[in-house]
Parts: structure tokens; sequence; C-alpha cells
């Protein structure tokens, strides 16, 4: 790790741009020193399923795709390098590139978090008791989303991946790693601890790779990037003849934790995404989870690791696009509101969109989505407001399990991510924790972060600075009375456990 460099001082005349390197898209934000974004530009990439439950990326259209935004951005608003403070880049965590450090090839296409190839793999090394040991040293449970096994399996499924790997002709990176190694024209091969302790390789106790954990994957240390801070120096881009600092990287819930300016030991944000996923800052002690939360690392800053907890719902905004595409309720996820308003005040609908299965903190893979409490007048209004709802219930459950392992209670959740635009979800979420939810005036919370990490390396900004300039658009306090809210939580708990067990195993 290494001391702040600055190629040009930076003054608030600038702008930091953050690459965000979505699992559907890449995007550019570019930011000034108010914090407030001043353009985007963005472009969808093509998805890849090879097989069922198989999907890749091509590493090369991300990467171009990446590339093309940031020219576009910096066309569309004529940016000279003396215009941009630092790059911050923030992505989709732990797709795997496995690239040939001479020509830049990939030799397999990126293989994407969502990928289940290697779900026996994981099985396999479950029964050979591996799980104690990974949870201790990674924070994660054992499966095929993390890095680890899709690295192993490029290396023995892709012809002379293995042998090119033990002379150190191929280099392995999560999409952090390959950003910025494409940026820097090959020159660095590096990463972070929020997106090193998705790779189930890096001991998140030491920060550094884990030694058994190479070996159980047969994986070359020669391969992996180096873990720096995650606001520092790594490196620059040329860009008009003059370098262009690239300055913050974290992945996409942790660059979020950030953006949300969640500094401080027991603050929250969560994302109401397709899924939803909710991150706690647990401070410089990692919190070992009793109700199937994953702990892992939030950034560190001059050497200095910050931990989190992170719990994480399938299905979020995926139960509007079911009322949309399926139900066709509505035509736009924004018309959820107006027609939730609309539901008779006495409906006692319970939607559990237990549509893959139950995550945190149920764990049931067998259940299934239900309706229950159905009358003859229930219609869409109805319908349309207990899904909603159903988004609020299970960050209720969440929340409680996070609350439960950390022994912190919050005392206000922050709020992120297109489905919380929904005013109606948003006191909702409120009445049901009982607890302010607050909803910040940008809601890309993800490059924000990026962004910040960034500008924080350079002098563009101070931490004292991030809190001052985050602006809140809105705070919903709670308004509904504990005693109903407790009576609607029981109520959903009942239709929880309903919905359990509901597919057979091998159905
Ligand atoms: P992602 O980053 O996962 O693509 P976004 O943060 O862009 O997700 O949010 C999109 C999701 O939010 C979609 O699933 C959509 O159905 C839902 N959504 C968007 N606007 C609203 C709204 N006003 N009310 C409810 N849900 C919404």
């Amino acid at each position: 790790m290494s001391a702040p460099t600055q190629s040009t001082p930076s003054n608030p005349d600038q702008f930091v741009i953050a690459l965000d390197q979505g699992t559907t898209s890449s995007r550019a934000v570019l930011f000034d020193h108010k914090a407030d974004i001043v353009d985007v530009s963005q472009l969808e990439f093509k998805q890849y399923f090879p097989k069922p439950g198989w999907v890749e990326h091509d590493a090369n259209e991300i990467w171009d795709s990446q590339f093309s935004v940031l020219q576009r951005l910096v066309a569309n608003n004529q940016l000279t390098p003396e215009d941009i403070a630092a790059v911050g880049i923030t992505n989709q965590r732990e797709t795997t590139v496995v690239w040939n450090r001479r020509t830049g090839k990939p030799v397999y296409n990126a293989i994407v978090w969502q990928d289940r190839r290697t779900a026996a793999r994981c099985d396999e090394i479950t029964e050979l008791g591996w799980a104690e040991r990974v949870q201790e040293k990674t924070g994660l449970v054992i499966d095929a989303y993390f890095s680890g096994t899709k690295i192993e399996w490029i290396l023995n499924n892709v012809e002379g991946a293995r042998d090119a790997a033990e002379t150190g002709d191929l280099l392995f990176g999560t999409i952090d790693t390959w950003v910025i190694w494409n940026l820097t024209e090959g020159r660095v091969h590096a990463t972070e601890p929020s997106n090193a302790a998705r790779t189930m390789l890096m001991n998140i106790n030491t920060g550094e790779w884990d030694k058994d954990l190479l070996e159980l994957f047969n994986i070359p240390t020669s391969m992996l990037p180096e873990i720096k801070d995650s606001s520092d120096d790594f490196g620059h881009f040329s860009f008009q003849g003059k370098e262009v600092p690239i300055a913050g990287v974290a992945g996409d819930q942790q660059a979020a934790l950030f953006g949300q300016t969640c500094f401080e030991k027991g603050m929250a944000k969560n994302t109401y995404g397709t899924g939803c996923f909710m991150l706690m800052n647990t401070g410089s002690q990692r919190i070992n989870s009793e109700c199937g939360l994953l702990s892992t690392i939030a950034w560190s800053i001059d050497g200095k690791i910050t931990y989190a907890l992170e719990g994480s719902v399938f299905i979020g905004g995926a139960a509007i696009q079911w009322l949309r595409d399926e139900l066709k309720f509505i035509d736009d996820a924004s018309e959820s509101e107006a027609l939730a308003l609309k539901a008779h005040p006495d409906s006692r609908l319970v939607v559990v969109p237990a549509f893959a299965g139950l995550g945190a903190p149920h764990w049931d893979m067998y259940a299934r989505g239900a309706i229950f409490g159905l009358t003859r007048d229930s219609g869409q209004a109805e319908i349309t407001k207990a899904t909603l709802e159903s988004l609020a219930y299970q960050i209720y459950d969440v929340l409680h399990a996070m609350q439960k392992d950390s022994g912190i209670n919050l005392s206000q959740l922050n709020v992120d991510g297109g489905a919380i635009a929904n005013n109606f979800l948003a006191q909702f979420q409120a009445d049901i924790l009982q607890t302010p939810v607050v909803r910040p005036k940008v809601l890309e919370s993800t490059a924000l972060g990026a962004a910040y990490l960034a500008g924080l390396r350079v002098g563009y900004w101070t931490m004292k600075d991030l809190t001052k300039v985050r602006e809140v658009e809105r705070e919903f306090k709670p308004a509904m009375q504990p005693e109903i809210a407790e009576r609607m939580i029981a109520r959903w708990h009942k239709a929880v456990e309903r919905s359990k067990e509901w597919v057979e195993a091998d159905v």
C-alpha cells in the first residue's frame, strides 16, 4: 500500500468519474464536487446461457462496453484530463476472468456470479469437512457463487489452461481487476479487499490470500492480483497524452454502503434492486453470524479493514416485475404505487415471493411462492399491495437477524436502488421496522461509493466532506402503531411457515 499520489492537484472545479460495471450493463457516472450527478452513460451487454444453470459474459464485451461509456461520457461533457481528479471503479462481484498475461486474451468467457456449474464441487468440499474452516477463514458459506471453484473449473476444463497457469502465463481477476488491467494497458494487476473477500480465497482476518485454500483448489499464486486498499493508487489511464489516476475500487454492495456514508459501526444500508442486499458496518471486528448471514470486508482504507455483515433477499424488485410481466397488472413498475393505494384498507392478503426458495434467515430452497388470505373481493390492487409489502417483510427478517448477530439496534435504515423510489414501500418499510427509513437524493449509491473512495485518495474530498455532501431526499418516519406492526409481522411469519418445504428435493 503506497502513499497518496496526485498527478495534478485536485480542485473543486474538477470531477470524479465512477465506472460501474454491473451484471447487465456498464455505466460511467460523472460527479461534481457536491457529489451531484452531472451525467451518466450506459451500455447493456450480452448474457450467455450455454447450459441450464450456466451464466457467462464475454470479458472483451465487458471491457469494450465499459471503455465506450467512459469515452462517451468524456466526449459528451468535453472533458480534458485536467478536468478529472480521479476515476473510481465498482463492479459485479465474484464474476471470474482468467486471461493470458502476454496477449491479454481471456482463455474462457467470464463465469458470472449466478453460475451454478460448480455446485457439485462445492458439495464435495463440504463433505470433505471444509465448511467450518472456510467460514473461519473467509466469512463465507461454501457456494458456487464465489470465485474459487470457478477458477478451478477453468483451469481443469479449458485445454492448456492448467499448464499455462503453472508456467505463470495466466492471470486471474474479478471484474475490478479486469477493468484496472485494461485501463492501465496491462501495467497493473490488482484488487482490493471488498472484492477479494468474495473469491473464497482470501483470509479476511489477515487480508491476504490463503495458502490452504489455494492448495485446495490447486490455484498457482502467480495468477493472483495484488491486494491493495480500497482507496489506493491503482495506476492511471492515459488520455490525451496525460495520466488520470485510478484511485478507488469496491465491489458493488460495499461501494453502496460507502456511498451511503455508513462509516460508523452499526450503520446499515439496504439496496432494493432485482434482489435486495443489506449490509451493516461492524467496524474493525468481524462478526460471525448465527443466522446464515455472511461476514465480509466492507473496505480497507490506510491499511485498516472495516468489516460488514451481509444478508440478501433473492426476490425484491423482481416481484414487481412478476406483477408487470406475468400477472400483467401494470405496464411499468412505478404504477405499482398508485395501484397499491387503491387496495381495500381491510385487506389481509400476504404474498410470499419465494419464487426461488427463501434466503436468510429462513434458508429453505424448497419453499415456493404463495398468496394467503384470498377472499372473493381480492383483486389486482390487493395483490399488488401485498407484493410490495413482502419486500419490506423480507428486509425486516434480514435486519432482525443482523441485529441479533451484532447486538446492535439500528437507529435508521439508509436505502437505495430502483424499487425504493416507491413511496408506499418506503413508508411501509419504516412502519414495519418501527425505524426511520432515509432515502438520499442520489439513489446511485454504488457509483457514488466508488467516486468517494477515489476522491478521498487524491484529496478531492475528505471523510468529513463526505458526510456533509450527502443530501437526504426524504425521511420516512414510522406512522403505524407498534401493536399493529407486530400483528402484521406475525401474519407474515405464519405465511412464510406455510410456504416452506413446498417442493420435493428431486422435483
Ligand atoms: P438492478 O440494479 O438489480 O437492475 P434497480 O436498482 O435498477 O435494479 O431496480 C430495478 C428494480 O426495481 C426492478 O426489479 C423493478 O421492478 C423495481 N422497481 C423500479 N421502480 C419501481 C417502483 N417505482 N416501485 C416498485 N418497484 C420498482
